[in-house]
């Protein structure tokens, strides 16, 4: 250890990870496998008004509510972001989790849209946001048809949606492409990014 502080875990200051990418790009498994390596990046489990999936667990997925918990929590302030993100589903990524995590000195992983990316990056300039690339439109496709979640509209519906979602990509930080069967390639080049960022000098705190 240095007179000067140690960059890297010990001595930085915590920060907002924002993974953003359309949906079928495999966000969700990445972020999973992002945690399941290091105790020191926690995911924050946002808030939504969606129905839960079987495959899905309350409190750990999402927390489900009802439309009008949701707007209360709204009303008491209690979300960082909230959007509406589909058809009139709302999700919201909690406040008191994420300062919390920052506060500790780790990294809190918001797997968030990307008008959730933006408003977090005004909230906090020193967020770092990501998006995921899928590797093309078919493939987006036919992952959404594979999973099986959908009714085709829907997924027409978010197919068009992800088009849009592209064109926020100047807005992120970095961009990280995650091919079909490489997932392990794309979670450690999130670590990479991390570890860089840890030592950002503006993140040290000398001791
Ligand atoms: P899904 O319903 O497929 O789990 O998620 C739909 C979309 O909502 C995904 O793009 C997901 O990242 C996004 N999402 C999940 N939680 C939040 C949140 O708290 N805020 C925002 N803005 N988007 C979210």
């Amino acid at each position: 250890m240095s007179d000067f502080g140690t960059p890297g875990r010990s001595d930085s200051k915590g920060f907002c990870l924002v993974l953003s990418a359309p949906s079928g790009t495999g966000k969700t498994t990445v972020g999973e496998l992002l945690t399941a390596e290091d105790s020191t990046i926690v995911r924050s489990v946002s808030m939504t008004t969606r129905s839960m999936r079987p495959n899905e667990q309350d409190g750990v997925d999402y927390r489900f509510v009802s439309a009008d918990e949701f707007k209360a929590k709204i009303r008491q302030g209690a979300f960082l972001e909230w959007a509406e993100v589909y058809d009139g589903v709302l999700y919201g990524t909690p406040r008191d989790t994420v300062e919390r995590v920052i506060r500790s000195g780790d990294v809190a992983l918001l797997v968030i849209d990307v008008q959730g990316g933006r408003a977090v990056k005004a909230i906090f300039p020193e967020a770092v946001l990501v998006f995921l690339i899928p590797p093309s439109m078919d493939c987006l496709s036919r992952r959404l048809k594979q999973r099986g979640l959908e009714t085709d509209d829907q997924i027409h519906r978010r197919l068009i949606k992800a088009r849009t979602e592209m064109k926020y990509l100047p807005a992120y930080d970095y961009g990280v492409e995650n091919d079909d069967g490489k997932q392990q390639l794309t979670v450690d080049a999130i670590r990479g990014i991390i570890t860089a960022e840890r030592r950002r000098i503006s993140r040290w705190e000398p001791q």
